[in-house]
């Protein structure tokens, strides 16, 4: 039989109001135990709870019947007064009651197994408890909502469809060709297979509206680099100094630009060192530039010497920050506007001093992220192991496709392995430890 467990669903420490949640088979006899009497389901009734004898608090019960709640099993909200002391007595009532603490995730493990939610959606809860952005709670609700999930079962139903004709196309050779029966498949398959490389072309930008569009500084040492990482997030991140090679690491801040999560990283100057430290910082420091959604080199306006360095390194898309503007000369300026200009790079010019520089470069900034990661209006694929199963799915179907001229069987068996390859997504198929992996990353009390 199902344990009843219970936790602590509101952050602990002083508050307000603290709800404590319990699901599972004895919700009811516990309410009864510690209320004298169940207010009915769904209806907030006002009750003292006790327990041996002892008044713990005046609180707001709510009771549901399941399937009717969130986990789909009888379920009980205590609404209690934010005090440690009052939250521990009832903890310690509800485990004295027999009542079990529940693991992380617990709560919507119960709901998934219920069929209240997909795997998807169950991701969804646990992206949307941690969205700090706008862009992150509109995603991890659309999740939520089921969206995503809607998407994959299509693509699977469609799959399972074309299974089935392939593999009538193998069992009753003798109506038709088989080869001409599955050529009636291929169409279909074909548009799903376009569907599915759109959806894997769009979950770079999923992941980076969940995770954090990557911002690089680069450049030579002294050229800003520091200054302009501490003016753009208005924190201290990064050690400003006038000693070249100080920033020996990459330096990751977080900051939110137009409603989405940015990292900006101040690296190491990319520069020739014998100093094996440094030598390290570099590297790192071009892995992560490497692997960045937008590179700012930073360049010191008043020698502009560094040049010579930028031309091998710099990409079409890449913007060239032209700092120190109020000790630089104007023609020199110019002249290096206009080289990177011709290199297809964006240009700014500002002193990483000025307040009022610091606000226009973050709201050119914020427009680029925006125009990155909008877009696309169906919901993203946000996480890992949805790519994985995607591109698993896609290639599978390709092979599917190269194959449905000539050997049906075979493409009616890439087709049912790529239909599988989505039902892992939505959790219609898993093995346990996947499941255990989603689940144990969520808070306990969800
Ligand atoms: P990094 O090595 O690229 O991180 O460079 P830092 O941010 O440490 O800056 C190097 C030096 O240049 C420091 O002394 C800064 O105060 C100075 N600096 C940074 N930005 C400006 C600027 O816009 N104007 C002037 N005049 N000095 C600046």
């Amino acid at each position: 039989m199902t344990d009843t467990i219970f936790a602590l669903a509101t952050a602990p420490g002083r508050s307000a109001v603290a709800v404590v949640r319990v699901s599972g088979p004895a919700t009811l006899s516990t309410v009864k135990a510690l209320c004298g009497s169940a207010p009915s389901p769904r209806l907030a009734a006002l009750r003292t709870l006790r327990h041996e004898g002892v008044a713990l608090d005046e609180a707001l019960v709510l009771r549901f019947e399941g399937p009717a709640s969130y986990t789909g099993e009888d379920s009980a909200e205590f609404h209690v007064h934010g005090g440690r002391a009052v939250v521990e007595s009832l903890l310690s009532a509800l485990s004295d009651l027999g009542l079990r603490l529940a693991e992380p995730g617990e709560f919507t493990r119960r709901a998934f197994e219920n069929g209240k939610l997909d795997l998807a959606q169950a991701e969804g809860v646990a992206d949307l408890i941690d969205a700090e952005t706008e862009a992150q709670r509109r995603q991890a609700l659309g999740q939520l909502g089921g969206a995503l999930s809607q998407r994959y079962d299509r693509w699977r139903d469609l799959l399972v469809q074309s299974q089935a004709m392939l593999e009538a196309a193998v069992d009753f050779p003798d109506e038709d060709l088989p080869e001409a029966v599955a050529e009636r498949a291929r169409p279909a398959l074909r548009t799903l297979k376009a569907e599915l490389d759109l959806a894997l072309a769009d979950v770079a930008r999923g992941r980076r509206v969940r995770d954090g569009f990557r911002i690089a500084l680069i450049g030579a040492p002294n050229a800003g680099k520091s200054t302009l990482l501490n003016g753009l997030t208005e924190r201290e991140a990064a050690i400003v100094t006038d000693t070249p090679g100080t920033t020996r690491d990459v330096i990751e801040v977080p900051l939110v630009l137009g409603g989405y999560k940015v990292l900006l990283a101040d690296t190491a100057g990319i520069r020739d060192t014998s100093d094996a430290i440094e030598a390290e910082g570099v590297r790192r420091a071009r892995a992560w530039a490497e692997d960045a959604d937008l590179r700012l080199w930073v360049v010191d306006g008043f020698h502009v010497k560094h040049r010579v360095e930028l031309e091998d390194a710099v990409r079409p898309g890449d913007w060239l920050v032209l700092n120190k503007v109020d000790i630089a000369q104007t023609l020199t300026l110019d002249e290096a506007e206009r080289w990177a200009r011709g290199e297809g790079l964006e240009v700014v010019r500002l002193s990483a001093r000025s307040a009022s520089a610091l606000d226009d470069l973050r709201s050119r900034l914020a427009a680029a992220v925006a125009d990155a990661l909008s877009g696309a209006d169906f919901p993203a694929a946000t996480c890992l192991r949805h790519a994985e199963r995607l591109r698993e799915a896609q290639s599978y179907l390709a092979r599917a496709l190269s194959d449905a001229g000539l050997e049906v069987e075979l493409a009616a068996e890439d087709v049912r392995l790529a239909a599988r390859a989505l039902e892992k997504i939505t959790g219609r198929v898993d093995p346990e430890d996947v499941l255990g992996r989603v689940f144990s990353t969520f808070c306990i009390g969800k």
